[in-house]
C-alpha cells in the first residue's frame, strides 16, 4: 500500500515542501498525525487572557484607515454588559454586520477597559462553529488549511481499502475501532471522543507493531543455535575469592544468569543494568573472564575513550596475577601501535580488548571472537551491532547501562533482550550527602570546600553551558573555572574540561585530575558517564534546576564511590514549588530506580535520560511514558500472539511485513 504522493494529484512544488516533513507517500501522509487539537469553546472572561465567547452586535461598526492599516471598532452585549470590539485589517466585514446579531469573538481581554482585541471573528453563532481541529506541525510554505486538504484527499484515496493490522479477538478484548475509523477520527474529528478512540487505536497499534518486532527479533535469536562454552567454574570461584571484596547478593545473581548464557546453546543477548557505583565493572571482568577460560577472546566497548582507558586500567588491575593478555585500542595509537594490535587480535595473542568504536572497524579482525560487551547501550545502535556480527560467528553480547530505568519499562522497551538488574549498592558505601541550596553563588558551602581540600580531597563543579549564553541563563563552565582559578591560585590547581574539546584534551585533564595534579574539575555533563575518580568525593551542580533528575543522579554518583562519605551540592535558583520538590527529593532519595521512577512520573523521557541522546525507540503517537500501560498491555499481548495464536491471519501478515520492514531498514540480524 505505498503509493507515491503523485497519484493524489497535489502540485509538484507542494510535493517537494510535504518531503521535508518526510512526508513521501500517501501512508506517510496520513501517519502525519495532528500534535494537537483546538476546540471552540466558550470562556469565561478573564483579564488579560485569550477569550472565546458569543455575544451579541449592538451598534454600527465603524472603520478607521491608517496607512495601509484598518481598525474595525463596534460594541457587543455580553451578559447585559456592553464590551468594545477591535479587530484589525477585516473592515470588509462590516458589509455583512447587522446590529442585533450574533457574533463569536475570539481574542485577548482587557478587564479594565472592558474591551477585546480580537485576532478573529466569525459572524456566526458559537454552536455554529464550535468543533474540535486538528493542528499539525509543519514547515513553511503549508498552512494548516491546505495541509488538512491533502490528508482528506489521502483518507479519500484510502477509504474502503484501510485493514485492520490488529487480531479481531485483541479488538474486541479492549473495544478498539476500526483502523480506518481512527484514521478518520483523527484527522476529521467531530468531538473530543472521536480523538480519545482514534488515539486509542493508533497507540495500541504502534506499541503492539513495536512489540510484536521485539518477539519476532527474539524468537529468531533464541532459535539461533549459539555456542555452549565449557567454562571452568572451579577458576571463576577463585576469582571472586580473591576480589577485594566479597560480591553483592544482586551481582552473583547476574553473573549467574551470564554465565548461564555463556555455557548454554542460547546466544547470550543480555541488558545489566545497575545503578551508578553499583559494580557494573567487575561484573564484567568476571564475564570476560569465563569467556577468556572457555577460549574465546573478548571485547568490551566503551563509548569515550576516557572510559575505554579507564576500564583498561581497572581491568589491567583486575588480572595482574593472571597471564591474560589486556589491551586497550583507542583512536590515538599510532599506525605503527595499532597495527600490531591489529595483528595480535587477528592470530589470537590479545585475550581481551578494550577499546571504542574502533574496535569493530573493517580492519579489526579476530581470532576467536567469544564475548562482546559494551557500555551504555544508547550509544551503540543496529549498525554496531550489525558490524560486531561480522566480527565473529556467534559472539554473545553483554550491555551494561547505569541508566536505572525502571525494570519493568526496561522488559517493555528491550523486549528483545534479557534483562538483569544490580539493584543494591555494595556494602559500606554511603549515601551521598546531598544538599539544595538556594542561589547560584559558591558563598554559602566555600567553608565545606575549604576544608575538603583541606584534608586532601577533590571536587568536581558541574555547569550547564560552556560559555557565556545570550539565548539560556545559567552559569557557565569557562567563567566559572577562571573564578575559582583565580580565588585558589597557589593553592590549589583547576582544570576545565567540557564536550568541546578534543578527546586529546579531555583526557589530559582527566588523568592531571586521577593523578591529583587537578584539585578541580570544573565541567560540562561530560564527565556523567563512568568516570571513576576515588579521591574526589565533593561536587557543586550550578543550575542544578536546568538538569533531569536522573541525570543529576548519574552526575553525583561520580562521587561516594569509595568508603569516603561524598557530598553533592545541588545550586539552584529554582522558585517554582516544582522545581525546588524535585531537587529535594534527590536530598532525601538514593536508589537510582526510584529516582527515575519520579522522574517519570514528572517529566519526560527525555530527561530521564538526560536531553535528547536518549536512544530510547521513538515513537509516532505513543509516548512511553505516559503511555506506558499500553506499552505494558502489548508486550504481555505480544507475548501471547506469538505463542498462542500464531495461526491468526492477521499475525501471519504482520509478522510477515516486520520481516520486510525489518530488511528494508537494514535492521534484520538473523
Ligand atoms: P558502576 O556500576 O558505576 O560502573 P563500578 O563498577 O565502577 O560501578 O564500581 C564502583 C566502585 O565500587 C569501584 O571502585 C569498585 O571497585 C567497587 N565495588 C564494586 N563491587 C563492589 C563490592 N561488591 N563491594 C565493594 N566495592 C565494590
Ligand atoms: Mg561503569
Amino acid at each position: 500500500m505505498e503509493y507515491d504522493l503523485k497519484v493524489l494529484k497535489i502540485n509538484k512544488n507542494k510535493i517537494e515542501q510535504l518531503n521535508e516533513l518526510s512526508i513521501y507517500t500517501v501512508k506517510d501522509l496520513v501517519q502525519h498525525y495532528p500534535y494537537r487539537f483546538e476546540e471552540m469553546l466558550e470562556t469565561p472572561l478573564h483579564d488579560e487572557s485569550k477569550v472565546i465567547i458569543e455575544a451579541q452586535l449592538i451598534d454600527e461598526p465603524k472603520i478607521f484607515y491608517k496607512g495601509r492599516f484598518s481598525r474595525l471598532t463596534f460594541h457587543v452585549n455580553y451578559h447585559e454588559e456592553p464590551l468594545t470590539i477591535t479587530i484589525f485589517n477585516r473592515h470588509f466585514l462590516k458589509k455583512n454586520m447587522q446590529v442585533g446579531m450574533m457574533l463569536t469573538i475570539i481574542g485577548k481581554y482587557s478587564a479594565s477597559k472592558k474591551a477585546i482585541t480580537a485576532s478573529d471573528l466569525k459572524l456566526k453563532n458559537l454552536k455554529e462553529i464550535s468543533g474540535i481541529t486538528p493542528v499539525y506541525s509543519l514547515k513553511e510554505g503549508l498552512t494548516q488549511k491546505s495541509f488538512q486538504g491533502y490528508v482528506n484527499k489521502a483518507l479519500n484515496f484510502y477509504k474502503g481499502h484501510i485493514a485492520n493490522i490488529i487480531p479481531l479477538y485483541l479488538c474486541q478484548k479492549y473495544h478498539l475501532i476500526d483502523k480506518e475509523d481512527a484514521l478518520f477520527k483523527i484527522h476529521q474529528p467531530q468531538t473530543r471522543s472521536d480523538v480519545i478512540s482514534a488515539l486509542r487505536y493508533l497507540k495500541y497499534e504502534e506499541f503492539f507493531k513495536f512489540q510484536m518486532t521485539m518477539q519476532y527479533i527474539k524468537q529468531n535469536r533464541t532459535q539461533n543455535i549459539g555456542i555452549s562454552k565449557l567454562i571452568d567454574k572451579e577458576k571463576v570461584t577463585h576469582f571472586i575469592e580473591k576480589l577485594p571484596f566479597q560480591l553483592t547478593d544482586d551481582q552473583k545473581k547476574v553473573i549467574d544468569d551470564i554465565l548461564i548464557d555463556l555455557t548454554s546453546q542460547k546466544l547470550m543477548y543480555r541488558f545489566v543494568q545497575g545503578d551508578v557505583g553499583s559494580g557494573k565493572t567487575v561484573v564484567a571482568a568476571i564475564s570476560l573472564y569465563a569467556n577468556y577460560l572457555a577460549g574465546y577472546q573478548g571485547a568490551m566497548m566503551a563509548p569515550t575513550e576516557i572510559l575505554a582507558l579507564q576500564h583498561y586500567q581497572s581491568l589491567k588491575k583486575m588480572f595482574k596475577k593472571y597471564k591474560i593478555n589486556i589491551a586497550l585500542l583507542t583512536g590515538h595509537l599510532s599506525q605503527k601501535e595499532k597495527n600490531d594490535i591489529y595483528q595480535q587480535l587477528e592470530n589470537g595473542q590479545i585475550d581481551i580488548i578494550i577499546g571504542t568504536h574502533a574496535l569493530f572497524q573493517e580492519k579489526v579482525q579476530y581470532n576467536q571472537l567469544g564475548l562482546v560487551i559494551t557500555d551504555e547501550q544508547h550509544r551503540f545502535g543496529v549498525e554496531q551491532r550489525k558490524a560486531l556480527k561480522d566480527k565473529g560467528n556467534k559472539v554473545d553480547f553483554l550491555v551494561m547501562t547505569a541508566t536505572p530505568i525502571p525494570r519493568t519499562l526496561a522488559i517493555s522497551l528491550y523486549g528483545d533482550m534479557d534483562v538483569s538488574t544490580i539493584k543494591t549498592l555494595p556494602n559500606g558505601r554511603k549515601k551521598v550527602i546531598t544538599k539544595f541550596i538556594k542561589g547560584t553563588s559558591m558563598r554559602p558551602i566555600l567553608k565545606d570546600l575549604k576544608d575538603y581540600l583541606l584534608k586532601g580531597g577533590q571536587c568536581y563543579v558541574v555547569c550547564p553551558l560552556v560559555n557565556e549564553s545570550e539565548a539560556i541563563t545559567g552559569r557557565n563552565a569557562s567563567d566559572i573555572s577562571k573564578a575559582m582559578a583565580q580565588y585558589f591560585k597557589g593553592q590549589y590547581e583547576v582544570g576545565l574540561v567540557h564536550g568541546q574539546m578534543s578527546d586529546e584534551e579531555k583526557n589530559k585533564i582527566m588523568n592531571a585530575f586521577k593523578e591529583n595534579k587537578i584539585q578541580i574539575l570544573v565541567s560540562t555533563t561530560v564527565i556523567e558517564v563512568g568516570v571513576d575518580v576515588s579521591n574526589a568525593n565533593m561536587m557543586v551542580i550550578y543550575n542544578a534546576e536546568r538538569f533531569g533528575l536522573s541525570q543529576l543522579h548519574q552526575l553525583r554518583g561520580r562521587v561516594g564511590r569509595s568508603k569516603e562519605q561524598g557530598y553533592c551540592y545541588l545550586l539552584s535558583e529554582a522558585t517554582h514549588s516544582e522545581q525546588k520538590e524535585r531537587l529535594e527529593f534527590l536530598e532525601n532519595h538514593h536508589d537510582g530506580f526510584e529516582v527515575s521512577e519520579y522522574d517519570l512520573k514528572i517529566r519526560g523521557p527525555g530527561d530521564l535520560l538526560g536531553q535528547k541522546q536518549s536512544g530510547l525507540p521513538t515513537f509516532m503517537i505513543g509516548d512511553i511514558f505516559k503511555d506506558y500501560h499500553i506499552l505494558e498491555i502489548t508486550r504481555k499481548d505480544a507475548f501471547e500472539a506469538m505463542n498462542q495464536h500464531q495461526d491468526d491471519e492477521k499475525i501471519i501478515k504482520l509478522l510477515s511485513e516486520i520481516k520486510n520492514n525489518l530488511i528494508k531498514n537494514n535492521e534484520y540480524i538473523d
